[in-house]
């Protein structure tokens, strides 16, 4: 899987900070920008987030570029909707090659594997033929939701949080987790005043999760490898 930060706007935690104190100021958010210092942003920014008036982080938005995840995968991120996705369209792009994401605990496991790849095996060799017959928006109805799509994704920081909350939370599968996690690590280098507190819920507080608690709360602030998360998907949850 490939998460890489296209674009995202200009100084965001300055910008969101001098929106927050336009609210409290008789002067406007130009000048108050030009004034905003890192540390000003940092103490407006908490003191915002702690009152829960999240409106003015929504000013900053990130875009994303995911590449390489299964569309499993981007049948729960599109559920978000608080965001705009460019995904690849099957009907316009082939399928020829078989590219499909392997669960690690499929990969760990030789008789899964066995039959998970004749599975694949099989799917692409149908729509292979079906393609040669038919147009490639019906010859996909017979791919797994293991196929590899690639998807463009734009949220603004206040949906960010939601969906890092959400998604980087143990509860979540370990694809979009990963996913989660690498694009948590990405808008904390570019925004990390906005984003110091991002992450699963434990990371607040209590588990929000009740009694589908995993009962291992993530410690505050600390950004799990691939490795982590690859042997954590291998729990059943
Ligand atoms: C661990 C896990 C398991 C899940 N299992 C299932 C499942 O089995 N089946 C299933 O169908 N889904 C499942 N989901 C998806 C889940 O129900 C949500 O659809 C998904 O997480 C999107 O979150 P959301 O609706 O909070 O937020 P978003 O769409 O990201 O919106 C953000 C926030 O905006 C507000 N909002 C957005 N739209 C509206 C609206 N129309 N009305 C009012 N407020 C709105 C809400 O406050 C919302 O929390 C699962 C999600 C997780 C994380």
């Amino acid at each position: 899987m490939k998460v890489v930060l296209l674009n995202y706007t200009k100084n965001p935690d300055q910008i969101c900070a001098a929106a927050a104190q336009s609210c409290y100021s008789e002067k406007g958010a130009s000048e108050l920008f030009e004034r905003t210092t890192a540390v000003k942003a940092e103490k407006m920014i908490k003191k915002v987030v702690e009152m829960g008036h999240l409106s003015v982080v929504e000013h900053a938005h990130f875009t994303f570029s995911v590449e390489g995840v299964s569309r499993a995968l981007t049948h729960q991120l599109v559920r978000h909707r608080i965001a705009s996705y460019s995904q690849q369209s099957q009907r316009y792009v082939g399928m020829d090659e078989a590219e499909y994401v392997l669960p690690p605990s499929v990969q760990a496991d030789h008789e899964a594997k066995k039959l998970y790849k004749k599975a694949m095996d099989d799917a692409w060799k149908t729509y292979r033929a079906l393609a040669a017959k038919v147009d490639k928006e019906d010859a996909r109805y017979v791919l797994p939701n293991a196929c590899h799509t690639n998807i463009t994704i734009t949220m603004n920081a206040r949906e960010l949080w939601h969906f890092f909350s959400l998604r980087c939370c143990r509860r979540a599968q370990w694809e979009i987790r990963m996913m989660a996690w690498k694009m948590l690590a990405e808008a904390k280098k570019v925004a990390p005043i906005l984003f110091e507190n991002a992450g699963p819920g434990c990371f607040r507080g209590p588990c929000p999760e009740g009694e589908y608690t995993c009962g291992k709360p993530y410690e505050k602030g600390h950004m799990p490898t691939d490795k982590e998360l690859m042997v954590e998907s291998m729990r059943p949850e």
